[in-house]
């Protein structure tokens, strides 16, 4: 994997740990209503050009991310209230719950589980050896197709998706064309024109993508603006790499009461970097022993809902210590 500044900040521009629910919902209707003011106030100061990422509203609440939908750029909320970032997106996403034993999948998502490319669904790995020990070894624990014998097969099956228009399969085909996998030449234009075609269905993972690359500049025209926004569009939806990148985010600009509530969200899903995070952020001060111990008490507690007997085996068949 080809190291990036975000990564060595400690974001990583590489996250294929989970997969979304696809949803393409970007506000309820309850909300929709709470904020329609604040909207079409927006649209009005739409063209003011601005030098932070955020404005004060005269109800005193800050709002952040702006935009109009943007085609180019992965379909984005119009605007997000700082009240609805931190209210919304405090559980983790369909695709974060295995489709045969029906629990939460433990982060990261990519050490638990296995993301089957026939039918794009993420198994865990409890039902991957519990389908092993029944005797169906080398077809998919959900749909039973046969497994992909070589990396063009798997190609294969992965572009058959993506003509159907599964973001997550476009999300996972982007990936092979920026890392060069399965035979492809790095084309790192074309995945991020998968991203954003992925991003434009709903999918946070594309969205997370599309942050680390506007923010950082990787092949585009640097845009932190744009980057943050995928960020939240991501992070109202679940997404916990997304949330954990916000957080990241406010602690550079020194905003550190912001970072842990960012934070605080990702360490209940079960994010051990975040945790670690905070953590940090106590050592310096910055985060209040209360604080660090609801994080861990939630990371805590995600950990516990992840946990079955079957996935105590899984550990022990794949040798794994966590
Ligand atoms: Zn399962
Ligand atoms: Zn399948």
């Amino acid at each position: 994997m080809r190291p990036c500044g975000l990564s060595r900040l400690g974001i990583p521009l590489h996250r294929r740990d989970a997969q979304c629910s696809g949803r393409a919902v970007l506000f309820s209707s309850s909300s929709a209503g709470r904020f329609a003011s604040l909207r079409i106030e927006w649209a009005v100061e739409e063209n003011i050009t601005m030098s932070q990422n955020e404005l004060d509203t005269t109800d005193g609440s800050r709002r952040r991310g702006v935009s109009t939908a943007d085609q180019l750029g992965g379909r984005l909320t119009v605007f997000v209230t700082e009240e609805e970032l931190m209210d919304s997106g405090h559980e983790l996403p369909e695709g974060y719950t295995c489709p045969l034993c029906c629990l939460p999948i433990a982060l990261p998502a990519a050490k638990h589980s296995l993301l089957e490319t026939c039918c794009m669904k993420r198994i865990c790995k409890g039902c991957v050896v519990a389908s092993r020990q029944r005797g169906m070894g080398n077809v998919c624990a959900f749909c039973r197709t046969p497994t992909p014998g070589s990396g063009a097969a798997t190609l294969a099956q992965v572009r058959k998706r993506v003509d159907a228009k599964d973001p997550s399969a476009i999300d996972y085909l982007a990936h092979a064309y920026y890392d060069g996998d399965y035979g492809l030449q790095q084309d790192i234009p074309r995945s991020i024109e998968l991203w954003t075609e992925a991003a434009n269905l709903g999918d946070s993972n594309a969205h997370l993508k599309l942050g680390n690359i506007y923010y950082m500049g990787v092949s585009v025209k640097q845009d932190k603006r744009r980057g943050i926004r995928h960020w939240q569009h991501a992070a109202i939806h679940g997404h916990p790499g997304s949330r954990h990148a916000l957080g990241f985010y406010e602690g550079l600009n020194e905003n550190h009461e912001l970072a842990v509530q960012h934070y605080m969200i990702s360490a209940k899903m079960g994010d051990q970097g975040t945790l670690n995070a905070i953590k940090d952020m106590f050592m310096k001060g910055h985060a209040t022993k209360v604080q660090y111990a609801e994080a861990l008490m939630g990371y805590q507690k995600a950990l516990e809902e992840a946990k079955s007997p079957q996935r105590e085996e899984a550990k022990a068949f794949f040798n794994e210590n966590d």
